[in-house]
């Protein structure tokens, strides 16, 4: 899964928007969806990339607080608003019931984790394939599984991109003790743009488990430099 460290005002430019607040947005681009994930423990919602660094669980959205007297996180996640449109919720779930159904091919979604206020890390783009709407705590909730897909965004629109390598999931915990261990900036040459974190064992070399002693920040240059030298 793809791992770069971006501001948040590096993603808002991405995706050419002048903010993004929602954490679901489907269709944000014309040719793909967009999420904002959180795995802090004070998220609003339960986001987790599972262990096999492929799939991410993504929570669905709760009733928007409209009325002091309704507590969203008591009532169902709903598929409709009142007015009878699909809600996001609604949204997914419909393309995920089009693609099972042969309708479709599934649709690509774009994700982006917080890891801190204001830094961010851009997983690259999934596929929306399967969703729950299952009963937790007595209420009804979404949740959405997207797949891990070779695919990248350039001026053509979407293409397969099959050189990219499969890299092992850093904890949010290990990348807040590295980032501010190495204050935001490539190790090597004090770069503040295009970073990675960098996990000195590859995992196809069999690497320990990661903590923050071989874990580091390197700019996209160093970061190439390194990968050269391995193979
Ligand atoms: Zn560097």
């Amino acid at each position: 899964m793809k791992d770069e460290i971006i501001s948040y005002r590096q993603m808002c430019d991405a995706e050419n928007v002048q903010t993004l607040q929602r954490g679901m947005n489907y269709r944000l681009n014309p040719n793909y969806t967009v999420i904002l994930m959180s795995q802090r423990r004070n998220a609003p919602y339960t986001d987790s990339i599972l262990p096999d660094g492929l799939t991410i669980e993504y929570e669905g959205h709760d009733t928007p607080k409209t009325s002091s007297k309704i507590n969203p996180k008591a009532v169902n996640q709903p598929r409709i608003t009142k007015s009878g449109k699909l809600t996001q919720n609604g949204l997914f779930a419909a393309a995920v019931d089009d693609y099972k159904a042969d309708k479709r091919n599934p649709e690509i979604v774009r994700a982006y984790e917080k890891i801190f206020p204001g830094v961010w890390s851009e997983k690259g783009f999934f596929r929306l394939i399967d969703y729950n709407y299952i009963n937790i705590k007595n209420r009804k909730v979404f949740r959405f599984f997207l797949e891990e897909t070779e695919v990248d965004f350039n001026i053509n629109g979407l293409s397969e991109n099959k050189l990219r390598q499969r890299t092992r999931i850093i904890p949010s915990q290990v990348k807040k003790i590295v980032w501010e261990r190495d204050k935001g900036s490539c190790v090597i040459c004090g770069a503040t743009d295009e970073l990675h974190f960098d996990h000195d064992l590859p995992y196809s070399k069999g690497g320990t488990s990661i903590t923050p002693n071989n874990v580091r920040i390197l700019c996209a240059r160093h970061n190439l430099q390194k990968s050269d030298k391995i193979e």
